[in-house]
């Protein structure tokens, strides 16, 4: 059985607050928990573990715990973080395990591995590059595309990133699961949410949820803005942003305000679909942005039968791609599975398998790498060379 978050919380049932003599997780004490392939992180607020040795021997109950519980599931635990909150919400201890290291004595959690021979021209410090994924119209997919590309680079190893650029529609809180995640703010700067393996912010969980964004034009942007720039990121090698669908005022602007590396575009191979899609790409490329490539979404349907339909014209958005001189990543399938991942917040199940859907992702997640590698050395002047002696 793989180790989930579900796993974890069995674990933490078993672990009692020290002064309130009740389990974690039945009085709420677990504010995050996020686990990505055997790596694990939680944020506590236990209201017993008020001194600096209630809280580590709390932790190491905690670490004994998850351990155990991964042990019998059959997927052990690579990796623990912990963070301990005070009651106003502020960080008051980490506990940090690095694969390497072999007990929680409170060290600082490790940054992840990063690509250290990346630019930093983002213009938000410790993030190399920031990528946009952008549609010509909404309901193609560009939401679903953006998760699992960052989901997909977070597995492959890279210090990932993810923001909503749709502020009046976030898609975030409910395709990463951050519903029960409250956010924290220590100083100025607003603490991502470390869910799949990606630090992730919204502006969909610093607002009231189910209220109308109204915001006119610059007060929209300006958000934006502050949400990039006052996240605590911490060292990124890639910021993935899901823009507003379209190519009108707000897309345009968004795509200004950031120091955007590239853009992806995702599209669904019908021929309108097409033509919005071509209109996204001339927008990027009047603003100055390199396409980084396309995505075909709902490219084909796998039925019961096995066989593959294709609904809508698989290969649309590659012969498009092909028109505009625009590198093709590849497809995804109209997925039940992609579907549902998405509403539960659980994009990481869409890895978890060897299932054609897993490939399909990683295929387009592995052309966009290549993409950024080419695109990079483009622009340092260090193009592919061939000598012939
Ligand atoms: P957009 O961001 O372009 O508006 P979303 O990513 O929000 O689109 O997707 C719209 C809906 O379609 C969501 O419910 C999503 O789960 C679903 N969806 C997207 N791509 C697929 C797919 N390949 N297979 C099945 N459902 C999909």
């Amino acid at each position: 059985m793989p180790l989930t978050k579900d796993v974890i919380l069995e674990a933490l049932d078993t672990v009692e607050d020290p002064d309130v003599r009740r389990s974690l997780t039945s009085i709420g004490a677990i504010k995050r928990s996020a686990v990505c392939d055997g790596h694990v992180a939680l944020t506590i607020f236990a209201p017993g573990a008020v001194s600096k040795f209630a809280r580590q021997s709390l932790a190491k109950q905690i670490d004994v715990a998850v351990r155990e519980r991964a042990q019998e599931a059959g997927d052990p635990v690579k990796s623990l973080q912990m963070e301990f909150l005070d009651a106003a919400g502020d960080v008051v201890a980490t506990f940090g395990q690095s694969p390497n290291e072999d007990d929680a004595q409170g060290k600082q959690p490790q940054p992840p591995k990063r690509d250290a021979a990346a630019a930093t021209n983002s213009g938000i410090p410790g993030v190399s590059r920031i990528i946009a994924v952008g549609a010509g119209k909404g309901g193609v997919g560009k939401s679903t595309i953006a998760v699992n590309l960052a989901v997909g680079l977070a597995r492959k190893g890279h210090a990932v990133g993810l923001m909503d650029g749709d502020i009046y529609g976030p898609s975030l809180p409910t395709m990463m699961g951050l519903d029960a995640l409250e956010p924290v703010v220590l100083g100025n700067r607003i603490q991502p949410f470390f869910v799949h393996g990606v630090k992730c912010m919204t502006i969909g969980k610093l607002v009231e949820r189910d209220k109308p964004l109204i915001w006119r034009g610059p007060m929209a942007h300006g958000a934006f803005k502050q949400l990039a720039e006052q996240t605590e990121w911490g060292e990124l090698d890639y910021l993935i942003i899901d823009l507003p669908p379209g190519t009108g005022d707000v897309s345009l602007t968004m795509s200004q305000i950031l120091h955007l590396d590239g853009a992806v575009i995702v599209c669904t191979p019908q021929k309108v679909a097409q033509d919005d899609a071509v209109r996204a790409a001339k927008m990027f490329e009047q603003l100055g942005i390199g396409v980084l490539g396309v995505v075909e979404n709902m490219s084909y349907f796998i039925g019961d039968d096995g066989k593959e339909y294709d609904l809508f014209g698989r290969g649309g958005a590659e012969r498009m791609a092909q028109r505009l001189g625009t590198p093709y990543l590849g497809a995804a399938p109209i997925n039940m599975a992609l579907r549902a991942n998405g509403d539960s917040g659980e994009p990481s199940k869409n890895f978890d398998d060897d299932s054609q859907l897993a490939k399909e992702l990683m295929a387009i997640v592995d052309q966009l790498e290549n993409q950024v590698a080419l695109s990079s050395m483009k622009r340092s002047g260090q193009g592919p060379t061939l000598s012939v002696h």
